[in-house]
Formats: C-alpha cells, sequence, structure tokens
C-alpha cells in the first residue's frame, strides 16, 4: 500500500513538472496514464452497474480496478508488456462478458478496437527488445477474432439482464463510444507528438553531426573538407573568386619557447581575428597546420588587398598574454585571383607562391 501511494504521489509530481516543461515524459509515467485513465472510466462503470443492479458486471468491474489499480506495482519496476497483456485480456473478458450479461448493442466491444493502436504504441516506444512486430500484430489479430466473437455470440446468446428504459442502452453506447474514441484519438496524438519529438531531435543531432563534419575542433574554422567543396562551387559558378593563403610568422618558435599549448591559443586567437574581418565576405579554413586559406566570391582585388591588409594589421597589433609575458605575432600572405584558365590548384600554387615570396622579403606582409 505504501509503494502504491508513494508511486501514485510521484506520478502526480512528475504530471506538475511535466505541464511546467522541468521534465520529460517517461514510459512509466506514460504507463501510469494510461492505467489510471482505464481504472477510472473502470470506476465508473462499476457505478453504473451498481445503479443498475448487473451483479456479474458490478463484480467485474470492482475486480477490474482492483487489478489496474496493483499493476501500478509492475510499472514501478518497469514491467509495461505484462501490464500490456493483463489491459488486453481485461478488456477482451469485459466484452464478452458484458455481451453475456447485457446483450452487444451497448457497445462494450469497442473497446477491443481502440486497444490495437494501444499495442503497437506501447511495443514501440517502450522498453520491449525482442519480438514487437509479432507481439503487436498478433494482439491485434486476436482483438479482431475476440471482436467477432463478441459478436457471434450475441447471435446464439440471450442476454441474462435485460434494461427496462432505452435510456441506459443508448447512454451506455454513447459512453463507450466517446471512451473508446479518446483512446484512439489521444493515442493518435501522442503517437505524432512523439514522432515530432524524435524528428527534431535528429535534426538537432545531424546539425551537430554536420558541425563537427565541417569544422576544425581548435579553431572552429571550416576544415579542408569543407573548403574543397566551397572551391568546388566557386569553379562551378560564373563569378570571379579570389584565394588568400596565410601562415603564422615563426609560429615554431612560439611553439618552442612558449609550449604547445599558448601555441594553440595563438592559433585560436588568430583564427578569431581572421574570421571577425572576414565576416560574410567569404569562407576561412584551416588549410594546414598554421595555414588559413581564404576564399573571396566577386570582389576586386583592390578590396581583397585592403582586406588582407586589414588582416595583417590586426594580427599584427594583437597581444598573447601568456602569465606576465606579452607576446606578438605576425601573418604573412599570398593573395592570388582564379584566372578562369587555370585549374583551381593552379590558383592555390599561386597563392602559395605569394606566400613564399612574402616569407622571403622578410615576413609580416601581404604580396599581390
Ligand atoms: P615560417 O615563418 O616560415 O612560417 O616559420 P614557422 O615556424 O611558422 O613554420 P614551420 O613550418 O617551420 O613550423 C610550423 C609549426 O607549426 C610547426 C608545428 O609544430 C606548428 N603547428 C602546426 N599545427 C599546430 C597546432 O595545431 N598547434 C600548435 N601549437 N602548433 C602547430
Ligand atoms: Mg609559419
Ligand atoms: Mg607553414
Amino acid at each position: 500500500m505504501n509503494q502504491y501511494i508513494k508511486h501514485m504521489k510521484r506520478f502526480f509530481v512528475d504530471a506538475k513538472n511535466i505541464l511546467t516543461g522541468n521534465m520529460q515524459i517517461t514510459n512509466r509515467l506514460k504507463f501510469t496514464a494510461i492505467i489510471f485513465s482505464v481504472a477510472v472510466v473502470h470506476f465508473f462503470l462499476t457505478i453504473i452497474f451498481g445503479c443498475l443492479h448487473v451483479l456479474p458486471l458490478f463484480i467485474f468491474n470492482i475486480c477490474s480496478v482492483a487489478v489496474y489499480l496493483s499493476s501500478f506495482l509492475l510499472i514501478r519496476r518497469d514491467r509495461f508488456l505484462p501490464v500490456y497483456y493483463i489491459t488486453y485480456l481485461e478488456i477482451a473478458a469485459h466484452s464478452f462478458v458484458a455481451t453475456i450479461c447485457l446483450g452487444w448493442q451497448y457497445g462494450f466491444a469497442q473497446y477491443i478496437i481502440a486497444i490495437i493502436p494501444v499495442g503497437y504504441y506501447i511495443c514501440y516506444t517502450m522498453n520491449i527488445k525482442r519480438h514487437k512486430m509479432m507481439i503487436a500484430t498478433i494482439s491485434a489479430f486476436a482483438a479482431v477474432l475476440s471482436f467477432l466473437s463478441c459478436k457471434m455470440l450475441s447471435y446464439i446468446w440471450q442476454p441474462l439482464y435485460v434494461l427496462d428504459s432505452q435510456f441506459w442502452e443508448i447512454a451506455l453506447y454513447i459512453f463507450n463510444a466517446i471512451c473508446s474514441f479518446l483512446f484512439l484519438i489521444v493515442f493518435s496524438l501522442v503517437f505524432v507528438f512523439e514522432i515530432k519529438i524524435a524528428s527534431n531531435q535528429l535534426k538537432h543531432q545531424n546539425a551537430v553531426l554536420e558541425q563537427l563534419a565541417s569544422t576544425d575542433p581548435l579553431t572552429g574554422l571550416y576544415n579542408r573538407r569543407s573548403m574543397d567543396i566551397f572551391l568546388s562551387q566557386a569553379m562551378e559558378s560564373s563569378s570571379s573568386f579570389t584565394l588568400i593563403m596565410c601562415d603564422i610568422d615563426d609560429f615554431k618558435k612560439i611553439n618552442d619557447t612558449y609550449g604547445h599549448d599558448f601555441g594553440d591559443v595563438v592559433l585560436q586567437g588568430i583564427a578569431r581575428i581572421v574570421t571577425s574581418q572576414v565576416r560574410e565576405q567569404g569562407y576561412v579554413c584551416r588549410w594546414g597546420g598554421e595555414e588559413i586559406l581564404i576564399l573571396i566570391n566577386n570582389a576586386s582585388l583592390e578590396s581583397v588587398y585592403r582586406l588582407s591588409e586589414d588582416i595583417r594589421r590586426n594580427v599584427a597589433s594583437q597581444v598573447f598574454q601568456l602569465a606576465s609575458e606579452r607576446v606578438y605575432c605576425s601573418l604573412t600572405l599570398g593573395i592570388a585571383a582564379h584566372d578562369k584558365k587555370d585549374t583551381v590548384e593552379e590558383t592555390i600554387t599561386k597563392a602559395d607562391y605569394n606566400l613564399y615570396r612574402g616569407k622571403r622579403s622578410g615576413k609580416n606582409i601581404v604580396i599581390l
């Protein structure tokens, strides 16, 4: 009893947290909600059959409520499949007992139809590992069989009770129809809702994977694979493009003097400066160890030169702090405008050659 009360308390606390957006819907909570609502339906049926003096159905529904309430103990242990079987058997048995006692026209067999999508839902979303499809499909066929058997039974069996007023026939039929359809509607909505959540999660994971596959983890710049794609796109388009090959000057000395970790910090800082200067004008890629390749689309050589000078000046004036030491660093940049008759490799070689000329002429310079 104690465990039961604890479970129900937990259910209401979790439901409140979900409504306030502080918690995700768990399988335990979903199952508790399903069984709770089924128990409530049976509770109402118990009252109705008590008022109508249909003793077998009154007793059956009391037992049903007791069975559902005790199945919370199985839910607590995450044993969802037995709970599904219990629910399924109870609904089928209830339809038969109702047909024997009152006949077919009260619509109790409708619950058998409503259980079919629930079976598929449960088998696919709860932690049921094996034979999901088989369990759900066999249950669905068993449901069809139970439904038709009930109907057949009603042809050969005279109901034990005949209710005086037609009101109860209509009222019970409507009650059963509403409950069955509500189950179908709620499960369809839950299905759609969960598919939406799953597809959003997938989209988010794809975006994360895409980001990981296209960027360099240290600097956050595009990696070589991405740059190859941008270069092919630039080659295919009819517009012009220019490449800037940048290389950090005496970077080996920085690593040797201040350590590799500080070298990484410098690399990240320079990547930030270059990205903030280029912004939407083109793509910045970590081409090699300490080499950065910039692709600028549709720009005059003059503006690319000005951009390169800005980058060079910003890097040269940046102070990289290591404890009390102030470290300065510089970049050499080689520019090459793509000539339509060249391959992209030839343009890269030209930019590389200008970079090499810059290194030869004393570094910290832009060569066009
Ligand atoms: P130069 O001015 O001629 O370019 O000289 P340099 O010392 O910059 O060139 P060199 O090619 O001799 O050395 C490049 C160094 O860059 C060597 C390598 O250890 C370092 N390096 C490459 N990738 C990384 C990295 O991810 N992190 C750090 N800290 N160092 C790197
Ligand atoms: Mg270098
Ligand atoms: Mg280099």
